[in-house]
């Protein structure tokens, strides 16, 4: 059976001068075969495409791996990798040199004997940039789920509640509805501590007249979502009010001019100068977004450094955010599909200033 993704890979591997290439990341080696369990070794070579496993995954694999042979190793799997070279004659094999540590690329030059180990640096993950529609519905759905735990959140979030009191709920919330985990560890960040872009949920009591910023996501499927909305218990001071504004606008401009053929950098800029110009620049301290997939960081950078070149099918997150020690904090972020012609947004939920009880 064709397998599309295997195809492109065999593409890149030629750029390469690949025979070869061995995948052992994890995510990698799911994205590859469709395979979730937890253990094997991804070989494809230009004429076939094999998933190594063991035993416990003989029933499993065969299923979920489409277009892949499915070979049980034994208690030593890079003797089956090594036959398998061996017997198709080939003399190098690719290695992912970003996922292999010392020990590992050690025993890999042992187990091989006289095939060549060859470093490649992120061959996959430029595959996985460009999220094709099956995916994309999958993000969708991702970003639908965080858009309900948000207004899910407006509903019972209080005043009084700690943090993680909240954090909890969104996550039994979110499990609840079909997400395997959240995508990384929910971001409850009230009062002071909201003007810590990671301030991951505390046991500190959400007060009065505070800002609270959520940024959290589902794993849905294998895929995750990404959302920040930053809400308010009473009148926060005028200041944290107007970076409110500032931020929005910021987002707001963002979006509207986020198109295909820009790079990372100039992405960046979009919202950078806006906060700039309001005399914010040294409090927008982080880059204005990421690449967004089966990893919640992923390729491309929307930063002042990247010369990631945006292209259709892209997934991207656009979170500009403003933090002033002592005070409070601001960051809103949504997750965007990059078109032909601009941008689809995924995630919904009102960016308009909200006041909690
Ligand atoms: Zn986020
Ligand atoms: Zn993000």
């Amino acid at each position: 059976m064709e397998n599309k993704r295997v195809n492109k890979l065999r593409e890149a591997m030629h750029k390469h001068e690949l025979t070869a290439m061995l995948i052992t990341n994890p995510i990698n080696r799911r994205y590859m075969t469709g395979f979730t369990g937890s253990a094997g070794y991804v070989l494809i070579t230009e004429q076939e495409a094999y998933l190594l496993t063991d035993f416990r995954y003989m029933t499993q694999a065969p299923q979920q791996a489409k277009g892949f042979t499915v070979v049980e190793h034994g208690p030593k799997p890079l003797e089956s990798v090594r036959e398998l070279l061996a017997s198709a004659n080939i003399k190098q094999v690719g290695f992912e040199q970003d996922h292999v540590t010392y020990g590992t690329h050690t025993a890999y030059a042992e187990a091989l004997q006289s095939i060549e180990l060859k470093a490649v640096s992120g061959i996959v993950e430029q595959l996985r940039m460009f999220k094709d529609e099956d995916e994309i519905a999958v993000m969708q759905r991702a970003a639908d789920l965080a858009d309900a735990t948000f207004s899910h959140v407006l509903q019972f979030a209080k005043a009084g509640m700690t943090e993680r009191e909240v954090d909890l709920e969104m996550e039994f919330f979110m499990r609840k509805h079909g997400a395997t985990s959240s995508s990384f560890d929910t971001i409850v960040a009230s009062g002071e501590r909201s003007a810590m872009p990671h301030g991951v949920a505390s046991g500190k009591v959400i007060g009065q007249n505070e800002l609270i910023t959520f940024d959290f996501g589902a794993l849905l499927d294998g895929y995750c979502s990404d959302l920040t909305r930053t809400i308010a218990t009473g009148t926060p001071v005028p200041e944290l009010r107007k970076i409110y504004d500032i931020v929005l606008e910021a987002q707001l401009h963002t979006l509207a001019n986020l198109k295909p053929g820009m790079t990372g950098r100039e992405a960046d800029a979009l919202a950078r100068d806006i906060i700039a110009g309001h005399g914010y620049g040294e409090q927008f301290g982080h880059s204005t977004g990421h690449g967004l997939g089966m990893e919640v960081h992923e390729a491309p950078r929307l930063s002042k450094l990247s010369d990631d070149v945006l292209k259709p099918g892209m997934v991207v997150t656009v979170e500009p955010g403003i933090y002033i020690d002592g005070l409070g904090g601001v960051r809103i972020e949504d997750d965007v599909v990059i078109t032909e012609t601009g941008i689809h947004i995924l995630t919904n939920s009102d960016k308009k200033f909200t006041v909690i009880g």
